[in-house]
Parts: structure tokens; sequence; C-alpha cells
């Protein structure tokens, strides 16, 4: 089974059609990472393509953050983004809202694929937590009992390899288990083999397609085949001025058009 991983497509419906049409055909089922919604012109679009397209989807601190959950005060948010939760939230059909609303807040492990999680930022935080380092990604695969789990989250494209060997201490007899977790950067259009082991264990993020945040405005997405376990990460370009003049009609806040252009 190849799968076709979305995350972070943030109302981007340009960059969302983009996407699905790069990889038409490469792929048997489509997983999404959650930020559905929020940033983005076309919120209502974006869930639909989602519920269609999409065999699971999990939700993400956007997706809550527009419904009004407790546990998010949108004044966390720095005021642009409030700006398009608000926005979002006015937007939102009652059909589209329902579907957001019922998204898995857990790490969810996908039908058919019995060593793989699906979380939005971690497995031991699954709405909120950024893995942005080796370290908090070491934390995370102490709690992970699965050989691979996606996230989003962070809108930056990563390969965390945990790996865990035996030594012999010195002055000591006992072999002793050592791990470390190495952050390597995935190459678009290359396929990264993934060796899944008891003492080798992946965390991988496909980056985000609606507002990518590597200094690469391109569209992010990457499909995971679990027979081979080939890991293949892919940028598209995508008309981002479509969806900048969708988002001035909207009146989104300027600074949230214009990043687009640059990927931060
Ligand atoms: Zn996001």
């Amino acid at each position: 089974m190849r799968v076709l991983i979305l995350s972070d497509i943030h109302g981007n419906l340009a960059a969302l059609e983009s996407v699905l049409a790069a990889a038409a055909g490469q792929y048997d089922v489509a997983w999404c990472l959650g930020d559905v919604v929020g940033y983005g012109p076309k919120p209502n679009e974006c869930v639909e393509l989602v519920r269609e397209q999409t065999a699971l989807c999990v939700m993400g601190n956007h997706d809550w953050a527009v419904l009004g959950r407790p546990g998010i005060n949108v004044d966390d948010f720095n005021p642009q983004a409030r700006q398009a939760v608000l926005w979002t939230r006015a937007q939102l059909t009652p059909a589209n809202r329902t579907y957001l609303e019922e998204l898995p807040v857990t790490p969810v492990q996908p039908q058919g694929a019995d060593d793989v999680l699906v979380t939005h930022a971690s497995p031991r935080e699954p709405v909120w937590e950024y893995i942005l380092t080796p370290s908090v990604a070491m934390e995370n695969f102490a709690v992970m009992a699965k050989g691979i789990c996606l996230v989003g989250h962070t809108h930056k494209p990563a390969i965390y390899r945990w790996q865990c060997y035996e030594t012999l201490a010195e002055g000591v007899s006992d072999l002793h288990q050592m791990a470390t977790v190495d952050l390597l950067q995935p190459n678009p259009d290359h396929a990264h083999q993934l060796e899944i082991s008891p003492t080798q264990r992946f965390i991988l993020n496909p980056g985000s397609v609606g507002q990518p945040r590597d200094n690469d405005a391109r569209a992010a997405y990457a499909i995971l085949d679990l027979e081979r376990l080939v890991w293949a990460y892919h940028r598209i370009a995508y008309p981002i001025e479509l969806t900048q003049n969708q988002m001035r009609a909207a009146h989104l806040p300027k600074r949230l058009i214009d990043r687009l252009s640059f990927g931060w």
C-alpha cells in the first residue's frame, strides 16, 4: 500500500489541488496529519476535499482553535493567526464543522499499518508539541511503541531516526543499551529507505502543503510505501498568487499573505 501523506493544508486550496494532481496515480490511499484549516482562504473547500480524498485525518491545533474547544485560548496565538482563526470559524459550514469536531485527538494506528502511528504534533502531545530537535524526538521515541510515527505541525520536513545498540562500558562486564536520535534532512524526490527493526525506528514529517516554513515556498508532501518501507518526499510549485489574491479578497492579514511567497 502506497500512502499519500498530507499535512498542514491550512485552507490553501490551490496548494492542495496541485499536490493531489502531482501525486495522482502514485498512491492507493491518502492520510492527513491535521491543520486542514486556519491561515488560508478556502477552509470549506479544503475540508470537503480532505473528507472526500483521505481515509484518515487527525485533529490539528488550528482545527481545534477554529472549533473554539476548551483548552485553548485564541489570545495565545499571534495576532495574525488569531485573526485567521476567527475568520475561519465564521466561514465554516455546519457540516464541515461537524467533520472537524469528530477528528481524533489521540494518535491513530491506521488500518492495515500495524507498525505506524499517525498524529498531528507528537506521540505524547498529539495536538500541541513541536518536534524540532533530536532531544524532543528522543523523549517521544521513549513513549512510542511503533516503528514509524507520522507527524506534521512544524511545517518543516524531517526524518528523525532512533537507533539503539549495545555497548560494553569500560570496566563493566554487562552489555548496556544506548540510544541515539539523528535528524536527517530529507531530499526532495529521493527515496529514503526505512529499515525498521527493534533497534531502528523513525518519526517522519512530510512538511506542509499550505504554508511551508523551511524557506522553500513550494508545497510539500510525501508518499510512504508500506511494503517497500520507502519514504519519498516531494516539493511542487503551485499558483501562490491565486491563494494570495483569495486571501486579499477575504481581508486576511498581509503578513500571512506575504509569507507564502518565501516559505517561512
Ligand atoms: Zn499547522
